[in-house]
């Protein structure tokens, strides 16, 4: 079981979790060894581009087009594993748009979900949790702790220019509870295994020029209102032996400036 440790801002006490404490001010963000970034769903893929020192992906082989194949998406899920001390451990961060793309991907890829040990949801967006069942039906773990940002529940859509309007959906909150996880609503930033991995939470904006997505709004009290800050955006960091702070940050909705800038201020790693 991973240790939680978080958050800053305030205790829910409904949570009621033994495994769920204050976490300690500074931050302590262990360095780890170092960081695998399994991209499980992309907007692209190109099954043409080789392996490298850096890059490990699927081989082709001479029967390739008689086999099933990776499927892209507008979506996005990774599998982080963090290697520590000769230990690996793994969380998994968002779960694509579509309900198979994620566990098909993970079935042509050959990575079983059963060691990990917890999830982070980046925002309420669809193409974030659309996913979900499957996932967590493959990681089949009761009080799996799920961290989201309190905003990730609001119902939203996007207006585009053209006047096209699509409804974005927030994660379904009886299907987490029918999946038994553990749902962990946080503000501020969350520590996972052990400190070596940190949530960012809600992220500070700084810039003038990252203005959220003006295209958005939020449904509240029956009425549509402009939302164009999705404060419940929020990332991963890792401080990797070597490298410094790793942050993957899906759709950046917070503006990729602000995003780095707040992981350097919540760690105090620049
Ligand atoms: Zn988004």
């Amino acid at each position: 079981m991973c240790e939680i440790n978080g958050p800053f801002n305030s205790l829910p006490g409904k949570h009621g979790s033994a495994t769920y404490r204050q976490a300690p001010n500074p931050l302590n963000l262990h360095q780890v060894d170092s960081l695998d970034v399994t991209i499980v769903v992309d907007n692209a893929i190109d099954i043409l581009l080789p392996s490298d020192e850096r890059t490990k992906r699927p081989p082709l082989t001479w029967d390739w087009s008689e086999k099933r194949q990776l499927i892209a998406e507008h979506g996005y899920s990774v599998l982080l594993t963090v290697h520590r001390n000769g230990e690996a451990r793994s969380i998994l961060y968002d779960a694509g748009l579509s309900q198979e793309t994620a566990t098909h991907n993970l079935d042509i890829l050959g990575i079983d979900l059963k060691h990990v040990e917890a999830m982070v949801l980046s925002h309420g967006h669809a193409d974030h949790h659309g996913g979900l069942e499957g996932m967590l039906r493959r990681i089949g773990k009761k009080k799996l702790p799920f961290i989201l940002h309190p905003d990730a529940w609001q119902d939203r859509k996007i207006v585009f220019p053209t006047g096209t309007e699509i409804h974005m959906p927030p994660p379904s909150r009886k299907l987490l509870e029918d999946e038994g996880v553990q749902i962990l609503e946080e503000r501020g930033p969350t520590l996972l295994l052990d400190g070596s991995v940190l949530v960012s939470g809600q992220v500070e904006r700084v810039t003038g020029f990252e203005r959220g997505f003006p295209l958005q709004q939020a449904r509240r009290n029956g009425n549509w209102e402009p939302d164009p800050w999705i404060w419940d955006d929020q990332g991963i960091i890792c401080n990797v032996k070597g490298r410094g702070l790793v942050v993957v940050s899906s759709c950046s909705h917070s503006g990729v400036v602000n995003v780095l800038r707040n992981a350097e201020r919540i760690t105090g790693v620049e």
